[in-house]
């Protein structure tokens, strides 16, 4: 593909208000709630009238600005991973410390010094006051993690993608959304709740 076609606009691109119409101008300004790809009659209408400010620009410089913002969209992306990576290398270290403390003692344990059978009872005895510590700490935090990620998921509409996608990931979108939904409904009971 060359350069020129790359930026070349599909013949048919209408406006979605005005489908008889061609879309000639696009709003890139972030309090816009209009059709953001438009054609003359919006124009005149003064839809986008506030936005003009250096927000409103011909549809043959649509391409080039979304290419670049599509490149940029991948530092989001990267810091997500990251964010991700850091919680489980966490979760991680903590699991596989566990099952060296805890697990496969038990055709050992005839074997073990005295100190070494002393750590064991202690943290045995201890188990659920440290069980308790972790739920007691993270279950809150966990759960507006999550509803953070969740509100996020919808917020940048990803249940809706309409391309790119196939209809068993777009199935599964609409159910994360629907989870979504039902754990925010949830929250809003929990904090409702704590509120009494
Ligand atoms: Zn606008
Ligand atoms: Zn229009």
């Amino acid at each position: 593909m060359n350069q020129d076609s790359q930026f070349q606009q599909k013949q048919d691109f209408k406006c979605k208000d005005h489908p008889e119409k061609p879309a000639l101008f696009w709003c890139k300004s972030i309090d816009c709630n209009e059709n953001r790809i438009f054609c003359l009659i919006c124009q005149k209408q003064n839809k986008h009238i506030k936005h003009y400010n250096g927000d409103v620009f011909s549809i043959d410089k649509l391409n080039e600005f979304l290419i670049e913002k599509l490149k940029s969209s991948k530092g989001f992306i990267s810091e997500c991973e990251l964010q991700m990576q850091s919680t489980i290398k966490s979760y991680n270290k903590l699991i596989s410390g566990l099952q060296y403390k805890f697990c496969g003692l038990e055709n050992k344990i005839n074997q073990f010094e005295v100190y070494q059978k002393q750590q064991v009872l202690d943290s045995l005895i201890r188990q659920d006051e440290f069980m308790n510590y972790l739920k007691h700490n993270l279950e809150g935090i966990q759960q507006k993690f999550q509803k953070t990620i969740d509100d996020l998921f919808i917020k940048l509409e990803l249940h809706l993608i309409q391309y790119q996608i196939t209809d068993q990931q777009i199935k599964l979108n609409q159910n994360e959304y629907q989870k979504g939904i039902s754990l925010n409904i949830k929250n809003e009971q929990n904090e409702a709740n704590l509120n009494i």
